[in-house]
């Protein structure tokens, strides 16, 4: 399980670049550990930040900045167990 803060991250969606580097994540979702509700936000309802991605919970705005090297390396080991 992959978990940032008070998050845990059930998917994500990314583009990624030929470096295998996380160019631009476009969907994300996640188990809010504050309200303990599932959000999923998809690529316009994310905050892109230079570097990285600010994820929310949609139902109790509790939010995180988590960077795209942080998320390319969850794709490596959801890779290796698949
Ligand atoms: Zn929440």
């Amino acid at each position: 399980m992959n978990t940032i803060g008070l998050f845990s991250i059930e998917r994500f969606e990314a583009v990624f670049n030929a470096a295998g580097g996380v160019d631009r994540v476009t969907g994300v979702t996640l188990n809010c550990g504050r309200c303990d509700r599932a959000s999923t936000s998809d690529d316009h309802a994310l905050v892109h930040l230079p570097g990285g991605t600010l994820v929310r919970c949609e139902h109790c705005g509790t939010h995180q900045a988590v960077s795209n090297a942080k998320i390319a390396e969850w794709d490596r080991q959801s890779t290796l167990e698949a």
